[in-house]
């Protein structure tokens, strides 16, 4: 059961308790009323109904006293019995027939509240067979009712007693009856509410967004109009939720809600699909052309905002598909947008696009990909090859290790492009510990062949880094294969590493701790300053090959290579220089003091048999 079903069945609960406690005391008092008038009208004790009443306004007294104690239900089963018993008993001895009817239907009433229809049908048939039955025995004779009715005419007393024991109950009936409902009703208008909002922005919510577009498309339909379907999603909104805390992300998400909402016209559906992924829907459109409304949505998002008493900015990535030209349902329109989300995401976000069946064909492949990889894996297609890192003096000074994927048929795919779908399905998580796994096992294999491996740097990814247990995997793949973790370095990209710097901290912190060594790979592509590194605990940092490509003929390039090498110096970390082809460029960089070089002018990467003679040799010929 979810918890709004558990929270509406506790309230229900509640209202019965209330209803039985609340019929008792006013049974009491009506009760005590007509006790009192019978007392009034007749002290001869030796009438039955001077007897039966008092007994059982007794019995009613006591429970009502203990009535905590004893708890609602079975209060309700005893006022069922105790009402039963008055009227049937009522009815044979005195026959005093308003005050019967009367509580017949308070008998009905309880049992209808407390045990359910069932309850008050059983209750129902019960006060009409008893009725039923008196009369039928009365008219044949068989019963002689010890009560006078002319006697009872003439008393005003009796005439008080009867009409005010069953205004009372009447009134007690229908008053609970009309509470109840309502309470009932208002009970019901929340959950849907609920069910069909979110509760953090009161906007609608996915089930709700998905009816009334169903709804809105069938009318556009009639029309000849057309239905836009909008979908934003906050760039880098994980980052906010990470770094400033989910209470910061709460603030935004809300403000977010606020803005789109005024963007829009009251008759347009704003709904929030799942954590920063909103939906818009523009209903009767007579042109598709809505790209003024997603340039106003995207600058309404983009506006900076006041979270904590700090300005936040963020972005939108915004997807629209159009209904009936790209889709006529709900579920494919929603999907479309996505997609459209999806590739202005891609490029680099903060834009909008409309859907196109080419990125549909694009996103299939991607699945295509994934599905292929996941097989890749199983049947053993993924291999390792890797490639030396050599100092300036030519001596090994380490291995990259870098994933090959041969595809069937000789279809393969570029590691930078098969990763990125790997990190966007999660694949990536298997497939990460499956690279551990296997460098693991192969310096152990070295070792066992008596050769000495130099350090191997296995690259993470963003998504590795997110892992809790990640430090935890390392272990156990160093311990399985019994190689020592000074043998294992991790290089993570700048921009995975500023990504989530909090968690990136806490994980290269344990990494380190065990004794494996971390640098920053593909340095100078992100945007963060190696101060903003300097709280990890690095080595080394490697140049990206697209600074490195340029220093011969770029004198930009090379005051970024010159000034990267002086400040990670003065940090006190190596330097690795990615992507060297030529001689040139390893000229410059050893002239300027770098560490350490990678690239095709040294070596290709290659794999782990092929090594077997630089590794031996553990140097490699300086380029002359
Ligand atoms: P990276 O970590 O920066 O790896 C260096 C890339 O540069 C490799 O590309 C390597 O083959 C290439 N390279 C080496 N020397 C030269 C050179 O002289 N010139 C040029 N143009 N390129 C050179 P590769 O193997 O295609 O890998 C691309 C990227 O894929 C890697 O960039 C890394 O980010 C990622 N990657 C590779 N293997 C793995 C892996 O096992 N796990 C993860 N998470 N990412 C991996
Ligand atoms: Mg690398
Ligand atoms: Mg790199």
């Amino acid at each position: 059961m979810n918890p709004i079903s558990d929270d509406l069945a506790e309230q229900i609960r509640a209202i019965r308790e209330e209803v039985v406690m609340r019929t008792l005391a006013i049974t009491l008092f009506a009760g005590g009323l007509l006790l009192v008038a019978i007392l009034a009208r007749n002290l001869n004790l030796g009438s039955s109904l001077s007897i039966v009443h008092p007994v059982l306004y007794l019995l009613l007294f006591v429970v009502y006293l203990l009535r905590r104690r004893i708890g609602a239900e079975r209060i309700a089963w005893l006022m069922v019995i105790l009402f039963y018993l008055t009227a049937t008993g009522g009815l044979f001895v005195s026959g005093l027939v308003g005050n019967s009817v009367a509580i017949y239907m308070v008998f009905c009433f309880v049992s209808t509240t407390f045990f359910g229809v069932g309850g008050g049908v059983v209750a129902a048939v019960l006060s009409i067979g008893s009725f039923a039955l008196v009369g039928i025995l009365y008219v044949g004779g068989l019963v002689a009712l010890t009560f006078d009715l002319s006697d009872f005419l003439r008393s005003p007393y009796s005439w008080l007693a009867a009409l005010m024991s069953l205004g009372l109950t009447t009134w007690l009936v229908l008053s609970q009856v009309v509470s109840l409902n309502g309470r009932y009703m208002r009970l019901l208008a929340d959950q849907h509410h609920l069910a069909r909002h979110d509760s953090l922005t009161g906007l609608m919510n996915r089930v709700a967004l998905e009816s009334i577009l169903e709804h809105t498309i069938a009318e556009a339909a009639r029309g000849d109009l057309s239905v836009a379907v909008v979908l934003l999603d906050l760039d880098r909104f994980k980052n906010i939720n990470d770094s400033l805390g989910h209470s910061a992300g709460d603030d935004l998400l809300i403000q977010v809600a606020g803005r789109l909402r005024g963007c829009v016209r009251e008759s347009d559906i704003v709904a929030r699909l799942s954590g920063d992924e909103f939906v818009v829907v523009l209903p009767r459109l007579s042109s598709p052309d809505v790209t003024a409304i997603g340039g106003k949505l995207a600058a309404a998002l983009s506006a900076p905002y006041m979270i904590a008493d700090r300005e936040l900015r963020t972005t939108p990535s915004i997807g629209i598909s159009i209904c009936p030209r790209d889709a006529g349902d709900v579920e494919t329109l929603i999907k479309f947008a996505d997609t459209a989300m999806y590739a202005a995401k891609a490029d680099g976000g903060a834009q909008f696009r409309y859907f196109s069946p080419e990125m549909n064909q694009q996103a299939t492949d991607r699945l295509l990909v994934e599905l292929r990889l996941r097989e890749g894996m199983e049947h053993g297609l993924l291999t390792m090859h890797y490639q030396p890192k050599i100092d300036m003096t030519g001596r090994l000074t380490g291995l990259e290790a870098l994933i090959r994927w041969e595809g069937e048929g000789g279809i393969s795919m570029l590691p930078a492009q098969f990763i990125a779908i790997a990190e966007e399905s999660g694949l990536i998580d298997e497939i990460g510990d499956w690279v551990i796994a296997t460098v693991c096992r192969q310096l152990r294999t070295w070792l066992d062949d008596g050769i000495r491996p130099p350090r191997v740097a296995i690259n993470l990814s963003a998504r590795q880094l997110r892992q809790h247990n990640l430090a935890m995997g390392v272990a156990r793949r160093l311990i399985e294969a019994a190689v020592a973790p000074d043998l294992l370095e991790f290089e993570i990209t700048e921009t995975a590493a500023m990504e989530n710097a909090d968690t990136a901290e806490r994980r290269l912190g344990e990494l380190s701790a065990m004794g494996v060594t971390l640098s920053i790979d593909d340095f100078g592509t992100g945007y963060s300053s190696l101060l903003n590194l300097r709280s990890l605990p690095l080595d080394a940092l490697k140049i990206d090959h697209t600074f490195v490509r340029d220093i011969a003929s770029d004198a930009n390039d090379l005051a970024i290579a010159r000034g990267t090498i002086a400040l990670a110096h003065s940090l006190g970390l190596r330097v690795v220089a990615e992507g060297v082809e030529t001689l040139e460029q390893w000229q410059l960089l050893r002239q300027h003091g770098c560490d350490e070089v990678q690239g095709f002018l040294i070596a290709r990467p290659a794999p782990a048999e092929a090594l077997a003679d630089i590794l031996v040799a553990g140097k490699v010929a300086v380029p002359a």
